[in-house]
């Protein structure tokens, strides 16, 4: 029986349970692929300020048809069994969906962050990987995390080297986790990735007339109303990149002190100085300030980006949300009585387990990078600009001989010439595997006629794998 005590577990098992119930699939293994493996909880003291705090935190593994398992830490006061779980299960299904070889896990430590200096943190930090790596819930073959919301670059390099202090013969270790600063192993482009991987969600979107049609919308994503909840890594990252690279009008972000609104487009880099520097979105000179900021998802707009919290939309305000468009770049933000309701009104949702893969799509990467030793690109970037060069200066060669009238331009010769980067690799293997899990989604959505929306496709997709992948075990 699925988790029907309420709560973001049962959320994400009720849309579970709405694609299998559209599969051939056995009771037992359809049990079997959602229940949560194990949680392990744990409880710490760090000595600190002259006193003995006591933490508690979680590492949930939820599917281990294939091992690593991945899914990051969250650092936040909320922090509880059944979110950690929920955000387990969407780390399977999410990982399924775009082929990254891992099972799903999560983890968190009830903490407000901002309420410790630094070397506080990194003494909390050190301690809870401590527990989690003496009982390989930390190991590069077993269970990977990396960031999540209130942690980053900086907690992911103390977890590393807690590990390698643990493991100083482990050769793979810096691949005990993902999400490093490039210095401690990290990868081009991480940081960035989930806004991203976001960014070219919506570039495949609208390259699907039918699609766009299904949402009533049309042309391209330039000079689209664009609102955004949550200016946190995600969110700002993809908010500016739509800004910047694809003409999008950023009409409104909403953050937690209220929202700022301005229908000429947001000024995305301003707005996160401004926050950094004053602690919220009020007094920005380059917008209208809404206190409600709440009301502000409930605005006219093209594409609702909730990229912050899980739960923003739910039933009390789903009827009242008016974009034809909703991308999940947070995990969970549309709960499932919402998802019903927005459905029911034409609305198009393109579904966390695939719009945030981005993150540990890169995360795979650097994974790999790991345990490879070298940095992508290294062996080829200089071979394929050789080869490039070959062609150019044959071309200039010709041009000169029969005395063509042209020529190659500066600009043209420059872009061709360049090798390809880790950074390039990076975004180029993304926007592949958002391309490719998309058309597998689509597939399913189009190609069946009782599966009404994306996120039902995508689970089916990921299902068939997991439940393939079990088979395949014998199970
Ligand atoms: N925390 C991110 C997520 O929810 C990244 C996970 C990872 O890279 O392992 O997808």
């Amino acid at each position: 029986m699925s988790n029907k005590a309420g709560g973001f577990s049962a959320s994400v098992d009720a849309m579970y349970d709405r694609a299998v119930g559209l599969m051939d699939l056995s009771p037992g293994l359809a049990e079997k692929i959602r229940v949560c493996n194990a949680t392990y909880t744990v409880r710490f003291g760090v000595r600190l300020r002259g006193a003995i705090h006591t933490f508690t935190g979680y590492r949930s593994v939820h599917s281990e048809h294939m091992e690593p398992v991945k899914g990051g830490i969250r650092y936040a006061l909320a922090v509880n069994q059944d979110e950690v779980e929920a955000l387990a299960s969407l780390m399977t299904y999410k990982c399924a969906l775009v082929e990254t070889p891992f099972g799903g896990s999560k983890g968190g430590l009830c903490i407000d962050p901002t309420q410790w200096e630094a070397h506080e943190l990194e003494l909390i930090t050190r301690r809870f990987a401590y527990e989690l790596i003496k009982r390989d819930l930390i190991n590069p073959a077993q269970n990977v995390p990396a960031p999540d919301m209130g942690t980053g670059e900086r907690e992911m390099a103390w977890i590393s080297d807690q590990y390698q202090r643990m493991h100083t013969t482990d050769i793979n270790g810096r691949a005990c986790v993902t999400g490093k600063p490039p210095h401690a192993g990290g990868i081009a482009g991480r940081v960035e990735a989930t806004g991203r991987g976001v960014q070219y969600a919506l570039q495949e979107f609208f390259r699907h007339e039918e699609d766009k049609a299904a949402a009533g919308l049309a042309g391209t994503l330039d000079g689209k109303r664009v609102i955004v909840q949550g200016l946190g890594n995600v969110g700002f990252h993809a908010a500016s990149f739509l800004a910047a690279e694809d003409g999008a009008r950023i009409t409104a972000v909403i953050e937690r002190d209220g929202a700022v609104t301005n229908e000429a487009g947001l000024d995305v880099e301003g707005l996160q100085a401004h926050i950094r520097r004053t602690g919220g979105v009020r007094n920005f000179a380059g917008g209208h300030y809404v206190e409600d900021g709440s009301s502000v998802l409930e605005m006219d707009c093209d594409i609702l980006i909730p990229a912050a919290l899980e739960g923003v939309i739910h039933k009390d305000n789903a009827a009242r949300v008016k974009a034809p468009l909703i991308i999940e770049a947070a995990n969970g933000p549309v709960t499932a009585e919402a998802n019903e309701i927005l459905l029911d009104r034409g609305c198009v949702i393109i579904p966390d387990l695939y719009a945030n893969a981005g993150g540990v799509t890169v995360s795979y990467f650097e994974w790999v990078k790991n345990l490879s030793h070298i940095r992508f690109g290294r062996m080829q970037r200089r071979a394929e600009e050789a080869r490039h060069h070959v062609l150019v200066n044959e071309l200039e060669r010709l041009s000169k001989n029969k005395n063509v009238a042209w020529t190659l331009s500066e600009d043209f010769k420059r872009n061709y010439l360049r090798g390809a980067g880790e950074l390039e690799l990076v975004r180029s293997g993304l926007d592949d595997t958002m391309r490719g899990a998309y058309g597998a989604m689509r597939e399913v959505w189009h190609g069946r006629n009782d599966v009404p929306d994306l996120r039902t496709a995508g689970f089916i997709v990921s299902i068939s794998r997991i439940a393939a992948s079990y088979q395949a075990k014998g199970l």
